[in-house]
This record gives structure tokens, C-alpha cells and sequence, in this order.
């Protein structure tokens, strides 16, 4: 607390984004970040990357990074917004879309960020439960809203929506935007992207953080009709003209032209997580379906504060949150085969699991 801060900045509650610890070799399942290398061609980008170019400010639209994602995506340029992480492009969409006189309507367990935006912007919310199986029930979301907003699939649980289940909130919620942050889509998940085209209200947002191993260089973009990428791009331009700098707009080109690669690691994690689900089982968790890149995993007996303490002292890092109706579960960040092992080895050691008969 400061004299000096803006009167609103003392009553923010900051998002807390999952530790990034600063010693090595801790086996890292805490920030559903990719265990893989990214494409063979971001690595070449970077090596023949001049620095002199660096005097210059980077293309304002990004366009190489568009252009290169209307291919990939098969959708029209204009369709297309990129920004730093999509993080940055979800607060842009708060801004440009959110601030109504009515609340945003969102899921209460879901990616907790929204809440922040909504908190920084003065967006008030209208939280819905999740079913008693953590899955979101959009056919009971009201249709007085100043927007809706939900992750698919859902962060923290992992589960999808079918796209069946989308459309019919679309064809009902026609006045406000509907945003579908794709973070997790590629490793299980139906994109929304597909229905774009039929609706003026849908905003599809995705990132290179996950599915692309790329969480370090910042690059999420949003698919939406032309109109709605107008509003995020006065919102833009308002805020940072060079989101992208020229590293982000050439390594991220680099890593959408290779498609194979891209299919063959997020193929891996999804056997790897199929795996790890598996093996879990046979250690008394429950767990929930999962079409992302981590799984949300619960003990029959241990509490999930005790296990991540107990997993920390092994050197595994996983996350917990502490809210009540979440705190028996572990998110759990699907790694190599070989991180795999070493979190089911720690978990074998506390001294309270026993491993069920195969
Ligand atoms: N949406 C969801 C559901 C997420 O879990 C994350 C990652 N924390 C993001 C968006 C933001 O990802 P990034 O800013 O790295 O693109």
C-alpha cells in the first residue's frame, strides 16, 4: 500500500500465477507448461536472428504472424488478433466487450484470472455453479448477461463442453459476446473456431503457451468476425502498439509451419496423460476426464494440501488451490514419461498410499 497508488489499485486481489521456482532439478507439473522442445524451426529463427534488426520497432499488426495463422487455422486474416500471451488478449476482450451494465456470466470454478479482469475493469460477475460432475451447465445460464465467458475445456477440471452444447448457447445468447478461451483445445478439446463464420457474437481466443511449447515467448490470438476484431484492436491501440516484438512474430511463424511436429507432441502428451491416468488410478485417486494437457486428480483418503506438501518435499512440483470445494485435488501437468515416473514414484513413498491390485 502506497499513498501514491490510484485509490482502486489498493482493493485489487492480483492474480497468483503458479510458482516458477528458481532451483533446478525440481520435476515441474505445476504450470501446465509443455514438456517438449518447441519446433525444430523456432530454434533456427532465434540462431539466425540479426540483433541489429532489433533498432527498429516491430510490424504494429503483426502481420506475418496473422497471415501465417489464417493459413493454419483456415481462417480469412481479418478474422484474426494476436497479443502478448493470451492473457493480454483476454484483458483486451474485457475491456472492449465486458464493461456492460449487466454482469458477466462465467462458470465459479474456472481459469481465476477472469475475476481479476473483471475486478481491474469494474466488471461486475454473475458466477454459475458447476454440475455435481465439475461440468458446465450453459443450458441454465440466464439470458440477461453482459457477456458470457468459460473456458473449454475448463480449467482447473480439464473436462470439455461438446461443441453441440456451444451452439445452443449461441443460438439463445445473441445480444452480448460469448468468449471461448481455448487454452487447452488441442489436446482433446472440439474449437469453437468453426462457428465464427454463423456467429457475430462468438470470440474464440488461443494460445502458443501450451499445445505449442511456447509459454515463454507470449503469443495468443483471438478468432472472431471482423467487427469484434475492430473493437480489440481500438483496445490495442490504445494500450501498446507492439505487443508482438519481431522474435514472437518470426519464431511463432516458424513453429506453425511445421504441422507434423505440432501433431506428434500434443499425440504424446495425450498417451502419456491416458498413461499417467491409469497408474493413478491403481494409487486410490479419482479422477476427471481430461482434454487438456494436465489432469485434476483427487485422493480416496490423503487431503490435496498434504499430498502437494508431501510431493514438494520429493522435489514435484504440482498445484493445489485452496478454495473448499477444490481442495481435495491436485492439478497435475501432464510431462515427459520420465516426469510421469518420478511424481508416481513420490506419490508410491508417502507413507499412507497403497496401490490397488491391477
Ligand atoms: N486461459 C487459460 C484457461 C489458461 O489456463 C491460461 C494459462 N494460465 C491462459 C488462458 C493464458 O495463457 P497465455 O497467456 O500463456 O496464453
Amino acid at each position: 500500500m502506497s499513498k501514491f497508488w490510484s485509490p482502486q489499485i489498493n482493493d485489487l486481489v492480483p492474480y497468483t500465477p503458479g510458482e516458477q521456482p528458481k532451483v533446478a532439478n525440481l520435476v515441474k507439473l505445476n504450470t501446465n507448461e509443455n514438456p517438449y522442445p518447441p519446433a525444430h524451426g523456432v530454434q533456427k529463427v532465434l540462431n539466425e536472428f540479426e540483433a541489429d534488426r532489433l533498432r527498429l520497432y516491430p510490424d504494429p499488426d503483426a502481420s506475418a504472424l496473422i497471415n501465417e495463422l489464417a493459413t493454419t487455422l483456415g481462417v480469412p486474416s481479418e478474422n484474426l488478433f494476436v497479443g502478448n500471451g493470451s492473457d493480454e488478449v483476454l484483458a483486451h476482450a474485457f475491456m472492449a466487450f465486458f464493461r456492460q451494465e449487466k454482469p458477466l456470466v462465467k462458470p465459479d470454478i474456472t481459469y481465476s484470472f477472469y475475476d481479476v479482469y473483471a475486478d481491474l475493469y469494474g466488471i461486475k460477475i454473475e458466477n454459475q455453479k458447476l454440475n455435481d460432475d465439475f461440468s458446465i451447465s450453459l443450458e441454465n445460464y440466464p439470458s440477461d448477461n453482459g457477456g458470457i465467458i468459460f473456458a473449454n475445456p475448463n480449467a482447473p477440471t480439464g473436462l470439455a463442453l461438446p461443441l453441440e452444447q456451444i451452439k445452443a448457447l449461441l443460438d439463445r445468447n445473441t445480444e452480448t459476446v460469448v468468449l471461448v478461451d481455448e487454452a487447452y483445445v488441442d489436446f482433446g478439446g472440439e474449437s469453437a473456431i468453426e462457428l465464427v463464420n454463423q456467429y457475430p457474437n462468438l470470440v474464440v481466443t488461443q494460445t502458443f503457451s501450451k499445445s505449442r511449447s511456447l509459454a515463454g515467448l507470449r503469443i495468443g490470438y483471438a478468432v472472431a468476425q471482423p467487427h469484434l476484431i475492430d473493437g480489440l484492436n481500438r483496445v490495442k491501440n490504445s494500450f501498446n502498439s507492439y505487443p508482438m516484438d519481431m522474435l514472437a512474430i518470426a519464431a511463432g511463424v516458424a513453429s506453425l509451419k511445421d504441422a507434423d511436429y505440432f501433431n506428434e507432441m500434443c499425440n504424446k502428451i495425450i498417451t502419456t496423460r491416458e498413461n499417467t491416468r491409469a497408474r493413478l488410478e491403481r494409487l486410490g485417486f479419482n479422477l476427471l476426464p481430461s482434454a487438456t494437457n494436465f489432469l485434476f486428480a483427487e485422493h480416496k483418503f490423503i487431503e490435496g494440501g498434504e499430498l502437494m506438501g508431501y510431493l514438494r518435499t520429493k522435489g514435484v512440483l504440482v498445484r493445489h488451490f485452496s478454495r473448499p470445494d477444490i481442495a481435495n485435488f491436485l492439478r497435475i501437468t501432464i510431462g515427459t514419461d520420465a516426469e510421469m515416473d518420478a511424481l508416481i514414484e513420490a506419490l508410491k513413498s508417502h507413507p499412507d498410499m497403497v496401490e490397488l491390485d491391477a
